[in-house]
């Protein structure tokens, strides 16, 4: 997008010391991108600041460049800024980030996330550090178990909050607000404006500065996208493999679905022809098993990745060529999100959207957000065509394809979720009015996506 970058200035413009300016210099970046250029002078001010805009538009540093820009150096062991981010994988990407940005600066950065030892990260945590990145939950049990201390924090970042409040995140958030001294600085970032996000600030910030950059609906100018019109999964399936086996075109393929269990049934068809260069990830892979397969993407020692959409936002992938949809998002939005994860800064990329009939509603959805409509492919005839149909398309056993409205209904209907149960474990009073809280929660229509691009669709209609 260089155009959008013409009339910015660059780093050196930013009062930056001479060793974070080399190491920007040294990550190849001169001009601050737009959310970048805006954040750096709100975040400097100490002002609360909600900045909202869209994947891919470097939002990891339009907060971590003003936080190291401003950090002195310090012995002590309490960290001074704690970052909060929805995934063990963002966590380990936004360390790396704050190393990198360091390479010349003494700072301390310790990430913590849960699924490994405890033991371990208080003992890093103890032996002093400066930035704690890390999960909400895993953050919040080293506070509770004392090996972390939050009462020398200076600012809160809480990043991808989007993200963080759909996987139900909330109380551990709000957990930890508990432990941070009244007096601090919030700051966070965001792809999306949504409901649960506007009441968090409306709850913990005072008076933000708003930032908003690019709507969620903008077409991206350097990703090229295509549609096919397919009977059902499996045909879905054999024409990815058709697709797929043109190396030289489909270099390095992100392809998404909407939940784990259309990702493993995927993963089972497409592995008979690709096997190991094949990788999975979603919430139910251990994360081990995450980190290696998204390594393993990210150097290219595999071509493709199934991801759901949880888990693929937010991370930062280095030149993915084709985004496939191998479902139609039902939050047009979602689509965007998806789409975003190539074309990242000046590449060109490639999105193909694969949907049945059922879907086609959804994909109208998606081109009235973007005011394009897709440009739509022959389905090749040396596909075959498969009669074969998953539990989600028999008509009578069909279960909701929808993810969230999935998710929702099981937390409503059966055991403790998570969040329930470390809010139990909580101080703070769950009694009736927080059972009245989660039905309302859960009851709420949300709305999705960026107000300013809904806005634009009303206009549209
Ligand atoms: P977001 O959080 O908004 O989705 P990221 O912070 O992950 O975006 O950044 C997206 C990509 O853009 C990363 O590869 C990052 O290294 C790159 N990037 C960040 N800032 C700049 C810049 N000023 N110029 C060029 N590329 C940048
Ligand atoms: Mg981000």
């Amino acid at each position: 997008m260089p155009q959008i970058f013409l009339l910015m200035s660059t780093f050196q413009d930013l009062n930056l010391s001479s060793q974070l300016l080399t190491a920007i210099d040294e990550l190849g970046f001169d001009t601050p991108t737009p959310i970048q250029q805006e954040a750096y002078p709100a975040v400097m001010s100490g002002k609360d600041l909600v900045g909202i805009a869209q994947t891919g538009t470097g939002k990891t540093l339009a907060y971590l460049i003003p936080i190291i820009q401003g950090l002195k150096y310090s012995k002590q062991t309490n960290p001074r800024i704690a970052i909060l981010v929805p995934t063990r994988e963002l966590v380990l990407q936004v360390v790396e980030n704050i190393k990198s940005l360091t390479t010349y600066i003494n700072l301390r950065p310790v990430g913590v996330y849960g699924g490994t030892n405890i033991n371990a990260q208080a003992q890093l945590v103890q032996q002093g550090c400066d930035i704690i990145v890390g999960t909400p939950g895993r953050m919040y049990d080293l506070v509770v178990t004392r090996a972390l201390s939050l009462k020398s924090i200076q600012k809160l970042v809480i990043d991808e909050v989007d993200v963080m409040l759909d996987l139900g995140f909330r109380f551990q958030l709000t957990n930890i607000f508990d432990h941070l001294p009244e007096r601090r600085h919030n700051v966070m970032f965001s792809a999306t404006m949504t409901e649960d996000v506007d009441e968090l600030i409306d709850d913990f910030f005072y008076e933000p500065k708003r930032i908003a950059i690019a709507l969620s609906g903008t077409p991206l100018d350097n990703i090229s996208q295509q549609c096919y019109k397919v009977e059902n999964f499996y045909t879905k399936a054999n024409l990815l493999a058709h697709l797929l086996r043109d190396k030289a075109e489909f270099g390095k393929v992100l392809i998404f679905v909407p939940n784990k269990k259309s990702a493993d049934r995927l993963y089972n068809v497409l592995h008979e022809d690709f096997a190991s260069q094949l990788g999975i990830i979603h919430s139910n892979k251990t994360q081990n098993y995450r980190i290696r397969s998204i390594e393993d993407f990210d150097s290219g020692a595999s071509r493709m990745l199934i991801s759901t959409d949880v888990m693929a936002r937010g991370l930062d992938l280095d030149k993915v060529s084709h985004v496939i949809n191998f479902d139609v998002p039902k939050f047009a939005e979602n689509y965007m999100h998806r789409i975003g994860r190539t074309g990242r800064a000046e590449h060109e990329g490639k999105s193909i959207l694969l949907y049945t009939e059922a879907e086609q509603e959804w994909k109208d959805a998606i081109e009235t957000l973007m005011d394009y409509k897709i440009p739509e492919m022959e389905f090749p005839e040396e596909v075959e065509i498969s009669k074969q149909l998953t539990p989600d398309e028999r008509p009578e056993e069909g279960d909701t394809k929808n993810p969230h409205r999935n998710r929702k209904a099981k937390i409503r209907v059966s055991g403790p979720s998570t969040h329930e149960k470390s809010a139990k474990n909580s101080k703070t009073n769950q009694g009736g009015s927080y059972h009245r809280e989660l039905a309302k929660k859960y009851k709420k229509k949300k709305t999705r996506g960026d107000k300013n691009a809904n806005r634009g669709k009303k206009r549209l209609r």
